[in-house]
């Protein structure tokens, strides 16, 4: 366990957490590492784009007018 006398406050490095909008995300279901991830929607809004927490094998949803309201998907290799 980490000793409570080894923190050190420095001022010029604490920094307020910035007000931002929650970034929107998916999530995924990896079933080539049996894990959990988030795909992240692209600057542009045109896809969610993420990779697996494990083996980094990467998954993209792309977003359309015409898509689904799903929240949740697997990837499959
Ligand atoms: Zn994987």
């Amino acid at each position: 366990m980490a000793d409570p006398r080894d923190i050190v406050d420095i001022a010029t490095l604490r920094r307020e957490p910035e007000k931002q909008a929650p970034r929107a995300f998916l999530s995924i279901w990896y079933r080539c590492c049996h894990v959990y991830g988030r795909l992240y929607k692209n600057a542009a809004g045109t896809k969610y784009n993420g990779c697996c927490p494990r083996c980094a094998s990467r998954a993209h949803v792309l977003v359309r007018p015409d898509g689904t309201t799903r929240r949740c998907f697997q990837a499959v290799d």
